[in-house]
């Protein structure tokens, strides 16, 4: 009988649940809305249906799960704790599923797992220094430095899309923070940006000046004006590429990567955008400017990270769940 393993991806707007073989390659996927109601084990019984589901197609198996979520999580318990993105807030995801189909689930955070694949076979392979960063609905990031995945005391050691920028007060993230990263340039947040922007706009009143006053313009149409030269979509464009520069620069500052690898919509639909974050990095960046691309995992690289976590998990993983779970 063929094994399997099962990857899951828990993202805020997506579900993705990939059935692979033990060797990684994927089989099958399906993709569902995140819940974004229906109490804690709600995304734990969606996500168990579609394993099922994929299960039933292809016979054989089940030998661990690994997850890559939203976070921010509990490693020890395996349970998101609030998720500044996701109207459930709080969420199991470990313990439904080790008790639905008895095997081992590990549980990381999103960009833990893509930095998981981007270090095993994407462009971080043969690097012991590598970081990923999605931008996304959200903003964050994973890293491995010196061959070790990076997990801190609750599984969060790399929530960079919380990093300060902005001291201004203006701009208040979903977690409650001011001035973070993902308040002000996650696609989730960027309307809101953008009206704050117009409002202390002085210039001619454009399209997209317009539709920003009553925070009605979505990041697809910015970027849709801006490429046919908007004059206040260009303002706003370069102030997030700043933004995003400084942000960029920050985690190279704190990690010092051989290899850094974008990914999340924001990042893969507009690589020019990305281009012109990219030119400003030079400005912030102290430590010696490693390699930066977008993923070529494109938008499985959660997906794949989180069924690598499940084939080979890393020693750092194992060690947080042999300590918790002797308490
Ligand atoms: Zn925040």
């Amino acid at each position: 009988m063929t094994s399997y393993v099962a990857g899951v991806d828990i993202g805020a707007t997506y579900t993705r649940v990939g059935l692979f073989t033990t060797d990684g390659m994927l089989m099958e996927r399906v993709r569902f809305e995140t819940p974004r109601a229906g109490g804690e084990l709600a995304v734990a019984s969606a996500v168990a249906r579609a394993i099922e589901e994929l299960l039933s197609r292809w016979g054989g198996s089940l030998i661990s799960i690994g997850v890559g979520t939203v976070g921010p999580l509990d490693i020890a318990s395996g349970d998101v704790t609030g998720a500044p993105n996701l109207p459930i807030g709080r969420f199991k995801v470990r313990e439904p599923l080790e008790r639905l189909f008895g095997v081992d689930v590990y549980v990381v955070n999103d960009c833990v797992a893509a930095a998981w694949a981007e270090y095993l076979v994407g462009t971080g392979r043969g690097f012991r220094n590598v970081v990923y960063v999605t931008l996304s609905t959200g903003i964050g990031g994973g890293a491995v430095v010196d061959g070790h995945l990076l997990l801190g005391k609750d599984g969060n050691a790399h929530e960079i899309g919380h990093i300060v920028l902005d001291l201004s007060g203006k701009f208040r993230c979903g977690c409650g923070g001011l001035g973070h990263w993902e308040a002000i340039a996650s696609g989730a947040n960027i309307p809101r940006t953008l009206e704050v922007l117009a409002r202390e706009w002085a210039g001619e009143a454009t399209e997209a000046y317009r539709k920003a006053l009553d925070g009605g313009l979505s990041p697809e149409e910015l970027f849709r004006l801006w490429r046919g030269g908007d004059r206040f979509a260009e303002f706003a464009v370069d102030f997030l590429a700043e933004v995003n520069a400084a942000g960029i620069a920050s985690v190279v500052n704190v990690y010092d990567p051989e290899v850094l690898t974008l990914g999340g919509s924001i990042a893969l639909r507009n690589p020019d955008f990305i281009e012109l974050s990219l030119a400003r990095i030079g400005r912030y960046i102290v430590n010696r400017r490693p390699t930066i691309s977008l993923t070529p995992l494109g938008d499985d690289v959660v997906l794949l990270g989180a069924a690598f976590i499940a084939i080979k998990p890393p020693r750092e993983l194992l060690g947080v769940v042999r300590k918790y779970s002797r308490l």
